[in-house]
């Protein structure tokens, strides 16, 4: 594992980036609005973690809600025909990755971790082992030498958030609907995070599978 006293974690103040900052506890968080529909939400989201985890949090803009598609993005597009998911948001990761590692670079971090996890393979190419093994090589090998890494790929958000032991004073804050700013109850995102809160029987969270 990187040293995490160098490391910068994208931080989206969704639960699986959440679990890595309380586990990693690294050097800086960078929230990233970069044109997704849920943007204030996941600012206030990520402001309000990070304070509760008592970690430096920076935020930038990158411009790129033009190339953008999906839930994430808005109703209609959902359907592009290369789209594995409804809330698929093309090359979102690689982007992500590369502006980390640019920022990475002005905080003096050596590394930029993604808070992907086990499942996110199975809905995106840019969740997989293989696309980190291969921008890691593509980034690391240019000037400022920052390596790209995905702490989280072979753990569930369960696991994650069982070894953090986060309680709902910090979960409380977290938000991952894909569709809005105010969670729409409807999406796999807002699924995903009502059924894993359940699981971890956090108070005033159910789920009874329906949807997912
Ligand atoms: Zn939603």
């Amino acid at each position: 594992m990187p040293d995490p006293s160098q490391m910068l974690l994208l931080f989206s103040g969704g639960l699986d980036s959440t679990a890595l900052a309380a586990l990693l506890r690294p050097k800086v968080l960078l929230y990233v609005d970069y044109g997704q529909r849920p943007a204030e939400a996941e600012r206030t989201a990520a402001t309000n973690i990070a304070a509760a985890l008592d970690l430096p949090l920076t935020t930038v803009a990158l411009g790129i809600g033009e190339f953008g598609s999906g839930l994430l993005h808005d109703e209609e597009s959902a359907a592009l025909a290369t789209a594995p998911s409804p809330e698929w948001w093309p090359y979102r990761n690689q982007f992500l990755g590369t502006a980390g590692a640019a920022i990475a670079l002005q905080h003096e971090c050596s590394t930029v971790a993604l808070g992907t996890v086990k499942s996110d393979g199975t809905r995106h190419l840019d969740g997989t082992l293989d696309f980190y093994e291969k921008l890691n090589a593509l980034v690391s090998a240019q000037e400022g030498g920052i390596n790209v890494v995905a702490p989280g790929i072979d753990k569930t958000t369960e696991e994650l958030l069982v070894s953090a032991g986060l309680d709902e004073s910090v979960l409380g804050w977290t938000t991952s609907c894909h569709r809005s700013n105010l969670p729409c109850g409807n999406c796999p995102g807002c699924w995903k995070r009502q059924r894993v809160l359940a699981s971890l029987s956090i108070p005033g969270y159910t789920w009874n599978a329906v949807g997912e």
